[in-house]
Parts: C-alpha cells; sequence; structure tokens
C-alpha cells in the first residue's frame, strides 16, 4: 500500500472506530463486535506503526474510551484508572517484554502475575474508616461516573471492609479497583426475559452489565445479578508485589478471582493463557483474554505509563472469533451436485486461531442479501467449529473502486448453461457436478496423484464448502481453511496439505493417468508417454504435456503399437478442448512437477513374455511387481487370454485364476515369481 492509499484508508478507519465507539460507550448500544473493532485497532495501529507521521491526535489508538453521562454525578479519580494494551500471539509478547526491557535499561528477570480478563466493566471502590462511601466507573479514566448506589446493590462488594493483615493497617481511605460482571447464565436469564417482553436481545454479558450499572434507577440493577472481582489496590500501603495486593484484597473480604496465578516466565505465561484458551467454557462468566502484570510492584512503577496504559501490564487476548479482512475476489465453484458456490478468496486473516483465506458465502442471494462487492472491507467469523462466515460488510470503509458480483451464466466446470433453483444456481448438466466429483476420485487415487488421506468423504466435504472444484485446487488448499472445517483438527488438516504438497512430483505415465483421458487406462499411458517423448522435447511440467500433447495427430498416434484408432482420437480431442488445457496451465501454476521414468527395459530377460497379476503379493505392492517385469522387457495385461504367457497368482487369486487353468496358462506362486525376476 502507498502512503496515499494508507492515508485514506487510515482516515477512514478513524472514522469508522469513532463511530462504533461513541455507539458503544456513550449511547450503549453495539454496532459491531469487539473482535471486529479490535481487528480494525489493529489494522490502524500497524498502518500507523508503518507511516508513523500519519498518526493523528485523535486517532482511535491515543485516546480512552468513555464520556461520562450527563445524569450522572462526576468523580474525580485520585489516580488515573488506566486501560490496558493488547497483545495476540507469543511474538506480541515478547516484543511487549523486549519494549519494558528497553524502556528501563536492563534485562527482568521477573515474576508475572496472570489474571483472568473478564469482559465487564471496570469499577472503583472507595472506603473510608472501612465503609464503602463510593463506587464509580472508569469513565474516561480520569473522570467517572458516580454509580454508588447501583453498585452497592452488588452482593460480591462489601459495604464495609474487616479483616486487617497483620502486616498492613487499613488506612482511612482505602482505594480498589476491580470489574463488576455478568454471569453466563444470568446472560440467558434476561436474554430470555427480553424475549418474553418482545425486545431485541443483549448482544453480550458487558453490554447489559456496563448498561445495569449506569441505570437511574438503582432497582433495575438490583434485579440483575452482577457479580463482582477486586484486584487492584491503589493506596499504597508498602505492598511489594502484585501479587500481595490481591492476598490483601482477599484478607480485606473483597472477592477475588481464584484462577490467577503468579508465574515464573513467559513460557509460564503462554501455558496459562494456552490452558484457558481451551478451558474458558468451563467458567461461570465471559473471558477474552488474560492480563499480564510484572509482579515487582517497583518495577511496574518504574516502567511508567504509556498513552493510556501501564507499560508493565498487557491484555493478551484469545484468538478472537471475528476479524475485518478484505474480500479479494469471488469464485465460482462447482459442488458435488453441480450446484454453483460463490466464494470468497479472502486476505489472510486468523480467526479462532487459524488462519483462513476463503469463506463461502452459500449462494448468489446471500451476496446480495450482505450486499457485498469485491474489495470490500467485511467481517469474517467463526463461532465454534463452524465454518467460517462473511456476516457483514463494512460499506462506509469503501473507496469506490469495489466492483459487483454476477453470478456466470455458463458452468465453469463444462461450460453448460447454469440454471437457477430457489436459491441456489447450478449446471444444467445433471452428470456435471457427478463428473467433477469422479475425476477428482481419480486424480488422488493409487495409481495416480496417490494423494493419501484425500478419501472420497473429505473430498465430497471440500467441493461442498467450495474449497475445490479441479484437480489443481487441492494443491492450493490452505490448512486453516481445511481445519475450520466442522469435525476437522488442525492435525488432520495439515497432515492433507502437506501430503499433497509432498506429491507434487509425478511421473509422466503417473501424471497421464491422472488426467482421466477417456480410454486411456494405466496400460495405454505408457504408451501415450512414449508417444510424447518420442519428439525428444523436455517433459519437466504440465506446459510441456500440454505443448507437445497438441501436437500429436491421430496418424502418429496409430504408429504405436497397441494404440488403436478409439484411443488415438480420444487423446488428441483431450488435448484440443480448451478447458483441460486451462487444467494444465493451472496445474503447472500451482508447482506440478514431472519425472521421467526409465521407459526403457534395463534387460530382455522377459522380452515378448506377456504376464497378468491376479491377488495380492507379500513382498511387494502390485505397481512393483509390474515395474519388475516391464524393467526386464516384460508387457503386463490386465486380462487373462490365450496370448498371455504367465499368471502370477497372489493370496486370494480370483477368477483371473480360474480362467489361466482353463486356458491352460503357465500360473506362477509368488515364488516361482521371485525366483524367475531374480535369476
Ligand atoms: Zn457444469
Amino acid at each position: 500500500m502507498d502512503k496515499q492509499e494508507a492515508k485514506r484508508r487510515m482516515e477512514k478507519l478513524r472514522q469508522e472506530i469513532d463511530r462504533y465507539r461513541y455507539a458503544y460507550h456513550v449511547l450503549n448500544k453495539s454496532l459491531v463486535s469487539d473482535a471486529a473493532l479490535d481487528s480494525l485497532k489493529k489494522e490502524l495501529f500497524d498502518l500507523e506503526r508503518q507511516f508513523p507521521d500519519l498518526v493523528t491526535f485523535d486517532s482511535p489508538t491515543q485516546r480512552v474510551a468513555g464520556k461520562p453521562l450527563k445524569e450522572f454525578k462526576k468523580v474525580h479519580h485520585e489516580e488515573r484508572m488506566l486501560s490496558f494494551n493488547d497483545a495476540f500471539s507469543e511474538e506480541d509478547m515478547r516484543d511487549w517484554m523486549g519494549r519494558v526491557e528497553n524502556y528501563l535499561g536492563k534485562k527482568i528477570k521477573d515474576e508475572f502475575y496472570c489474571e483472568l480478563k473478564i469482559d465487564g466493566l471496570a469499577i472503583e471502590l472507595v472506603y473510608e474508616n472501612g465503609i464503602l462511601v463510593q463506587a464509580s466507573t472508569r469513565g474516561d479514566g480520569i473522570i467517572g461516573e458516580d454509580a454508588t448506589q447501583n453498585l452497592k446493590t452488588i452482593e460480591a462488594i462489601p459495604l464495609r471492609i474487616q479483616i486487617p493483615d497483620s502486616r498492613f493497617q487499613i488506612p482511612n481511605r482505602f482505594v480498589v479497583r476491580g470489574e463488576v460482571f455478568l454471569t453466563k447464565k444470568e446472560f440467558e436469564r434476561i436474554n430470555k426475559e427480553q424475549k418474553k417482553k418482545g425486545l431485541k436481545p443483549y448482544a453480550n454479558p458487558r453490554n447489559i452489565a456496563a448498561g445495569s450499572v449506569r441505570q437511574l434507577d438503582s432497582k433495575i440493577t438490583a434485579g440483575r445479578k452482577l457479580d463482582s472481582f477486586q484486584y487492584d489496590v491503589v493506596t499504597i500501603l508498602g505492598q511489594k508485589t502484585h501479587e500481595e495486593e490481591h492476598e490483601l484484597l482477599k484478607k480485606s473480604g473483597f472477592k477475588i478471582n481464584p484462577n490467577n496465578k503468579r508465574v515464573k516466565s513467559l513460557e509460564e505465561v503462554f501455558e496459562f493463557r494456552d490452558y484457558w484458551a481451551k478451558h474458558r467454557d468451563r467458567l461461570p462468566y465471559e473471558i477474552d483474554g488474560i492480563v499480564v502484570i510484572i509482579n515487582d510492584n517497583k518495577v511496574f512503577d518504574d516502567a511508567g505509563v504509556i498513552g493510556k496504559a501501564p507499560r508493565a501490564a498487557i491484555a493478551y487476548k484469545f484468538s478472537p472469533k471475528e476479524a475485518t479482512t478484505i474480500i479479494e475476489d469471488i469464485k465460482v465453484q462447482v459442488g458435488r451436485t453441480g450446484a454453483l458456490t460463490p466464494v470468497a478468496v479472502l486476505r489472510a486473516v486468523s480467526v479462532g486461531g487459524i488462519t483462513i483465506t476463503h469463506a463461502s458465502l452459500h449462494n448468489y442471494d446471500e451476496i446480495k442479501r450482505l450486499g457485498i462487492r469485491i474489495g470490500d472491507t467485511a467481517i469474517v467469523s467463526r463461532a465454534g467449529d463452524v465454518i467460517p462466515q462473511v456476516t457483514k460488510v463494512l460499506k462506509d470503509l469503501r473507496t469506490g473502486k469495489e466492483k459487483e458480483f454476477h453470478m456466470l451464466t455458463r458452468c465453469p466446470a463444462d461450460g453448460s448453461k447454469v440454471i437457477k433453483e430457489g436459491a441456489v444456481h447450478r449446471c444444467s448438466n445433471k452428470n456435471c457436478g457427478a463428473r467433477v466429483r469422479e475425476q477428482l476420485y481419480h486424480f488422488v487415487s493409487r495409481a495416480a496423484f496417490d494423494i493419501r488421506g484425500l478419501g472420497s468423504k473429505i473430498i465430497d466435504r471440500l467441493l461442498d464448502e467450495g474449497l475445490i472444484s479441479d484437480a489443481a485446487d487441492i494443491f492450493t488448499l490452505n490448512s486453516g481453511d481445511v481445519a475450520a472445517l466442522e469435525r476437522f483438527g488442525e492435525k488432520s488438516a495439515e497432515n492433507i496439505v502437506r501430503e499433497a504438497d509432498g506429491h507434487k512430483k509425478i511421473t509422466l505415465p503417473r501424471f497421464l493417468y491422472a488426467l482421466g483421458i477417456l480410454h486411456v487406462g494405466e496400460e495405454s499411458v505408457r504408451l501415450l508417454a512414449e508417444a510424447l517423448l518420442r519428439g525428444k522435447s523436455k517433459i519437466n511440467l504440465p506446459a510441456d504435456v500440454l505443448k507437445v500433447g497438441k501436437s500429436l495427430t491421430e496418424g502418429e498416434l496409430q504408429n504405436i503399437r497397441d494404440i488403436g484408432p478409439a484411443v488415438a482420437k480420444s487423446i488428441v480431442d483431450y488435448f484440443k478442448d480448451k478447458r483441460h488445457q486451462e487444467l494444465l496451465k493451472k496445474l503447472d501454476s500451482v508447482g506440478v512437477k514431472i519425472e521421467i521414468p526409465r521407459l526403457k527395459a534395463k534387460s530382455s530377460k522377459l522380452k515378448t513374455k506377456t504376464f497378468v497379476l491376479t491377488g495380492g503379493l507379500e513382498s511387494m505392492s502390485r505397481d512393483e511387481a509390474k515395474e519388475k517385469i516391464r524393467e526386464l522387457g516384460g508387457d503386463i495385461s490386465e486380462s487373462v487370454s490365450k496370448k498371455t504367457d504367465y499368471v502370477v497368482t497372489g493370496g486370494e487369486p480370483g477368477s483371473k485364476f480360474e480362467k489361466a487353468k482353463k486356458l491352460g496358462v503357465t500360473t506362477l506362486t509368488e515364488k516361482q515369481f521371485l525366483e524367475m525376476i531374480q535369476k
């Protein structure tokens, strides 16, 4: 992105973020999810780092959220209430550590205090002579709202503090900070009631918590069972670590989160974070990450404040289930039933911990409903195991260069007319989907590209989700996209991608077999390979096959032993077809490479002898046995006839064995066969 483009994008991002923040913090209305907002902020933050001279003083990255409501009495916090900067990855965390050490000019061999980051509302409590005299919201950090009446209705907040720690005296004035939140259960209960009253349900527990605390009528607050943890002691009592503050809070009668933990290294921080990312569903309240604080209060104070946040603390967030990204293109894929699925090609984005590049748009009506254009900024979400969805387009971020998408009128697989059935566009050729599917099964089969792990069921799913619709697509699969499919683990997704990647190199006969040319079976591909290599052109790439293949004539082909007129015609027709030409080009562009096996026999020991194999061999695979026979100059045939010289019978020989006996053809046991090829 050049500077002019960046500048325009940054302006749009600032406006959009500000609009959302105003709605959220002042009007208590949530227009987009926190994750989507975070995603936009991250994009702005990254652009600001790239172009530091474009940072403006009113940038949302420079400001603390919230303006006090006019209706509430204002409270001037005696010490500014800060918030936290965000980290999303281990790399971000190491960068953070580097910045702190850089600032302090020394290495930190310190402990960290890890806390669960609850999706709630920050509050401050002031006690005088042990009695709660004031409870306020954060507001803009300096001036908050006096919500004493409302916060007093929360049972988890002590109205009087008692038990002094023997090391500390509870002073005349005691200021602590914490969080007010709503449990998941209470959230559900309130939303059920909303529904009963015919009102819109709340988007998330924090909305209700915030809304409840800022009610003008404290009876409403009391009717919603809010909960609260305290996590910070503002008053200086000589506490040396953050952990001590938590002990002090507990002994004074405050509710603290029992899951918080002191750890000794960043590695342990990562473990703590990973544990709770996995087990967050067990908690009775929502968390969106952890807060990591340098435990030593002296180091914490020395590190000071940067912008709106303490330098020595950071919010290490879980991978968001929503993110914003750019829709770079819309592709139309043919599914296994011939349905045409539009698929959004996305700028790579991490959603729920995996990187995705595609999202199904389901059908054309869905594109119209969401108003999607190519080039749009969109919210992509992935809840639980569900496939990534484009849930919203941020139209205010448009530049005017976005393009509308129109449904194809011709099927991309076979060029047939496209018809519409209900919401679904479909290829008018009833066999189209089935043929696409069969071609893919064939392409990955053992005698072709031999991509294990890509069974027919998985191919069907990849087709249905629009992740593949031709053979070349198999080599561009992204493990994140596959992992995003329901019941697909990250491991198995990675295996499939690795397996496909490991099979990009293929011998010429196997490659030709994989193409599935009509009448050209496992045996005749060897003849076709010979024909292609006769011209002495180098054949290393699918494009070479295309070039030489297009030049073949039926006459030339028929000069080759065992190639009849039907096979010759079918080969010539194949290379003439535009769609096949496109596929070969595409296979070339995704990096398929062709190897030339030794086609000439090593010796002529078995020359003029024709073999048929039946049943499985113990010492080698059937392919290996065929390879051996060919190396020695022999031929392979699929069926037994009078011309057959030997039938090699492995375990459980079938009808071929019976036929050999009937025709009086010599049969060989595996042992006899091995002796014959070893001599
Ligand atoms: Zn079609």
